[in-house]
């Protein structure tokens, strides 16, 4: 099989007549950065309904960790589907739940032990570490970044500061929430170049918010996404995560690591907080969970869940099939996607830079395993993003049979599913190259 392999003109005539319908009576705010309708999914491949086959690199959103319709996982929704859909974790019990609880306590990073809370979604898995961390310190502020996305539910929204549509017209905000400068060193808000910058962009907590107008007494938490997602696949620098820590530990601070994008094995490691060797006190997960079916989870350590019973609830999270599709997920995750993510991440990321070194455009290249990036600008001194270019490559990339997402201002993310190999990353590659010649043009 030859993928991608492209039969008509995109949209091809069933897609048409699927994407007319779709837009009288879907709601206008969902964001198609090209009109892909898909049929089916197979590992890396996408099939759309005209039969046109793509090579998938967004995994759904970062979320098909085990490839599409993994036939494992598959089978465990399918006999998990067939004794128990649903029954509410909140009042009763049932096995699939109590084991990914197990698994998660076993597999969270930190040596204490922990507790689990489960959810629907990245949202709510953010709403619920929000509203823990609260209850747990009786504090109200909340220390988030420039550049983070944790979802658009109220709470979530409020860390959240990625793009001005998502907040436009929804003030106001959940209070006492501040937002600083991620470790952004391609584009350092200070103007500083690392490692002489010492990390001012930490420092300026306590130089700065903590002095002039954020009480370190009041703040019960700092949420932070190890790698920024949404705000362009953003590696902060190796002292980051640590001094971060460090800052809360010493104020008696929250640390919330936002691993909903980079975590269960994306970036090499089953969360990427690890390669900073940082252990958060509270972890939101989702996305890569369970390979596609709803799943959301927060893990704190034991001594911070301590919320009395009817403090916090949800009807749907932790759903036994979902459940079951997690613990399939976490089992491929840890016999090989992990180690695969690790070994072709590093290939993709050279392939990329290989690329940065024909093609001005490209500003920076930067990733941890399969969550990598390029930064597109109009030029390398000033740093213009190159915002119309970056549009116009994932057009002709998507005409071309390659899925890709943006991120940031002028980035593209490639996250593929964990079972790529090499010969998929020479083939978008190869196709992203083709694709930046007739941009250049
Ligand atoms: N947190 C991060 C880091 C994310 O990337 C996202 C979604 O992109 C969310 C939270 C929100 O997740 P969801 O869309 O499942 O609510």
């Amino acid at each position: 099989m030859v993928v991608p392999s492209i039969k008509t003109r995109l949209p091809g005539p069933k897609a048409k007549r699927l994407i007319a319908r779709d837009e009288a009576v879907t709601s206008p705010s969902y964001t198609r950065p090209y009109p892909l309708v898909v049929s089916r999914g197979e590992g890396f491949v996408i099939e759309d309904v005209d039969g046109n086959q793509f090579l998938d690199f967004t995994a759904g959103i970062a979320v098909t960790a085990t490839g599409h319709c993994h036939p494992d996982v598959v089978h465990a929704i399918q006999a998990q589907a067939s004794r128990l859909l649903h029954i509410s974790g909140t009042d009763f019990y049932y096995q699939p739940q109590i084991e990914l609880a197990e698994k998660m306590a076993e597999i969270a990073p930190g040596k204490k032990k922990k507790r689990i809370f489960f959810t629907n979604s990245g949202a709510e898995s953010v709403e619920a570490a929000f509203k823990l961390s609260r209850y747990k310190t009786g504090r109200t502020r909340m220390i988030a970044f420039v550049g983070a996305f944790h979802g658009r539910t109220m709470g979530a929204l409020s860390l959240t500061a990625s793009k001005a549509v998502q907040i436009k017209h929804f003030a106001p905000m959940v209070p006492e929430v501040t937002h600083i400068p991620y470790g952004y060193c391609y584009r350092c808000p200070y103007n500083l170049t690392y490692p002489s910058c010492e990390l001012e962009c930490v420092r300026y907590i306590e130089d700065t918010l903590f002095k002039k107008f954020v009480p370190p007494e009041e703040v019960a938490a700092i949420i932070v996404e190890p790698i920024q997602g949404e705000g362009g696949y953003v590696v902060p620098p190796p002292e980051y995560h640590p001094m971060l820590k460090r800052i809360c530990e010493k104020y008696g601070i929250l640390y919330i690591a936002d691993e909903v994008q980079s975590g269960m094995g994306r970036t090499g490691k089953m969360f990427a907080i690890e390669h900073w060797g940082t252990a958060p006190d509270i972890i939101c997960i989702a996305k890569g969970i369970a390979s596609g079916m709803p799943l959301g989870i927060l893990i704190a350590d034991t001594d911070i869940m301590t919320w009395e019973e009817g403090a916090h609830a949800s009807t749907f999270g932790g759903n036994p099939v979902s459940c079951a599709a997690a613990l399939e997920t976490i089992r491929l995750i840890e016999e090989e996607l992990m180690r695969n993510a690790s070994k072709v991440g590093e290939h993709l990321i050279h392939q990329l830079q290989r690329l940065q070194k024909e093609y001005d455009l490209i500003g920076d290249v930067r990733g941890k395993g399969l969550m990598a990036g390029i930064e597109l600008v109009k030029n390398r001194k000033t740093k213009e993003p190159a915002v119309k270019e970056r549009e116009q490559i994932l057009q002709e990339s998507f005409k071309q049979g390659l899925l890709l997402l943006g991120c940031g201002e002028s980035g593209i993310r490639f996250c593929p599913p964990l079972i790529v190999t090499n010969r998929e990353i020479d083939t978008a590659i190869e196709i992203l190259s083709q694709v930046f010649k007739k941009v250049r043009r």
